[in-house]
């Protein structure tokens, strides 16, 4: 156990409807802000899971036997909860992720909103009947899978298990969840709230740790179907594993975002939206701008970035990365991009934040005349840098994007009509923005990319959702009594 002063009690599992301390082996929760202890966390095993298994498995008959109306009165309760403590939830996450607090309070804005997309539930999930032949009904219903998991990243602790949670509990499964061992703080909170809204024990608990309970989520028996979201990596690893064991599996990856500038775009708000898409949340979005191809001469618009970028400060419009790796891992991008020949417009490196010295920061940056072969333009940087790769065309633009291993959003800036429907059609991503920086689809639509920032069918939030938690029964029913010969369909 860790002598260090920390700010929040130890976290602890969620099994039963009871916060549970075991013996587990312990990691230290970090601050990214100033590099403070907030807490630990446990690193939870098989064992700490099967009791998880066990509870839900026991809670399951019962939940998944109350109405959709019934389970999503609770629901409703919890969004409530959730709407009267935005603001110590958002400090929660700000601490523990080290986004800016508007950018906090936004994420549980958004857990509310994707709260509310399952309370909507029974409004969406009645089946179908029809007389197929006299007499003869079909009918199909709309069943849970069991107990299913959820596996979430460190960059939106509130935010990435509402993706999930409501739906899958909404539709009568029985959720356990697995938050980022670096940020479980957010998660303490949602169970403490849906325990308050009245969910019964057992209906969703939380198992903490890293890759070996990740791993035992892939390989026990009893769970049904696993989600993920987190690095392509990973998401490659989980999904590998988890069909293997004849689970359901929908993981999601790493992205690298292509924003493809065209020299009639309107240049302040073109500007400010690859700025803000590049810099919201310090960059560490799976939506972020990572790359901006610009097409023919946009100088006047680069100009205009330049001007955007110099405006944000980091501690006062920029939070923190995540930790002293991802800070290094980040410098070291740009410091390889730089002795290539690409040419740094706006550096952001060894940024520092007063009286908070002991933090990680990254300050906005933009890099010119990177080259498609270059790492920084292949790979996730996941901070706040632009490389610009300059294009000579449209199709030679849109080629760079096509290139690309990831396909999460793609997005154009242009004032032709014709241009725009021309990326929509051409880009190799699962969302598409026009004159938009960060396209997320908002529900009912659902979030979900392609190539390596997907694998499994479908998406992971709005309709898409309900295809991915339930299963379908379907019941052939004759009442007839005169038509005692068997029917055949
Ligand atoms: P990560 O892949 O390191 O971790 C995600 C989860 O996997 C965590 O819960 C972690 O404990 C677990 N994990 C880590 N290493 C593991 C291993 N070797 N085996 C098994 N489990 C392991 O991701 P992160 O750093 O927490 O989050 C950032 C990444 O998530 C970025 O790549 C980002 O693009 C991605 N992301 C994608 C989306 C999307 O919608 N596509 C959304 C948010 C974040």
């Amino acid at each position: 156990m860790s002598t260090v002063t920390q700010k929040y009690d130890e976290v602890k599992n969620f099994v039963g409807g009871q916060f549970k301390v075991n013996g587990q082996q312990k990691m230290e929760v970090v601050c990214p802000l100033d590099g403070s202890t907030l807490s630990n966390v446990p690193l939870s095993g098989m064992k700490d899971l099967s009791e998880a298994v066990e509870a839900a498995q026991t809670a399951f008959p019962a939940w998944s036997a109350m109405t959709v109306k019934e389970r999503v009165d609770i629901l409703f309760n919890y969004r409530q909860l959730v709407k009267d403590n935005v603001e110590m939830l958002a400090q929660l996450v700000h601490e523990e992720n080290g986004k800016m607090i508007g950018e906090a309070r936004a994420e549980v804005m958004k857990s509310i909103e994707l709260t509310e997309f399952a309370c909507s539930m029974p409004q969406m999930v009645s089946g179908q009947i029809m007389e197929v032949s006299k007499g003869v009904e079909c009918r199909v219903e709309r069943k849970p899978l069991g107990v299913v998991a959820c596996i979430s990243p460190f960059n939106f602790p509130h935010m990435v298990p509402h993706w999930t949670v409501p739906n899958a509990l909404a539709l009568g499964n029985c959720v356990i969840l697995k938050p980022s061992e670096v940020v479980p703080l957010s998660a303490v909170k949602m169970a403490e709230m849906l325990k308050e809204a009245g969910l019964p024990d057992g209906v969703f608990s939380v198992v903490n740790g890293d890759k070996e309970i990740v791993e035992a989520l892939c390989d026990h028996p009893g769970i049904e179907a696993v989600s993920f979201v987190g690095s392509t990596n990973v998401a490659k690893i989980v999904y590998r594993r988890a069909s293997s064991n004849l689970k359901r599996c929908v993981a999601l990856g790493g992205a690298k975002n292509h924003l493809l500038v065209m020299p009639d775009a309107h240049v302040n708000m073109t500007a400010a939206n690859v700025v803000a898409s590049m810099a919201g949340c310090a960059g560490q979005r799976c939506m972020a701008a990572a790359a901006m191809v610009a097409v023919g001469d946009v100088s006047h618009i680069i100009d205009q970035i330049i001007v955007e970028a110099k405006k944000i400060v980091v501690g006062e419009n920029l939070g923190s990365v995540i930790s002293k790796e991802a800070k290094e891992r980040i410098e070291k991008y740009i410091a390889e991009a730089e002795a290539a020949g690409a040419k740094i417009l706006v550096d952001g490196r060894n940024a520092t934040v007063a009286d908070k010295e002991g933090g990680f920061y990254v300050g906005a940056t933009i890099i010119d005349h990177v080259k498609p072969e270059m790492n920084i333009a292949k790979e996730e940087v996941f901070g706040p840098v632009l490389s610009i790769i300059r294009a000579e065309d449209l199709d030679q633009a849109l080629e760079i994007e096509n290139s690309s291993n990831y396909g999460n959003a793609a997005a154009v800036f242009t004032q032709s009509g014709g241009t725009a429907r021309y990326v929509m059609e051409k880009a190799s991503a699962g969302m598409i923005g026009v004159n938009i920086g960060v396209p997320v689809p908002r529900e009912p639509f659902s979030f979900g990319g392609w190539n390596e920032s997907k694998f499994g069918v479908g998406d992971i939030t709005g309709e898409s959702s309900i295809e991915f938690w339930t299963q379908l029964k379907k019941t052939t029913t004759k009442w007839n009594p005169e038509a005692w010969t068997n029917w055949m369909s």
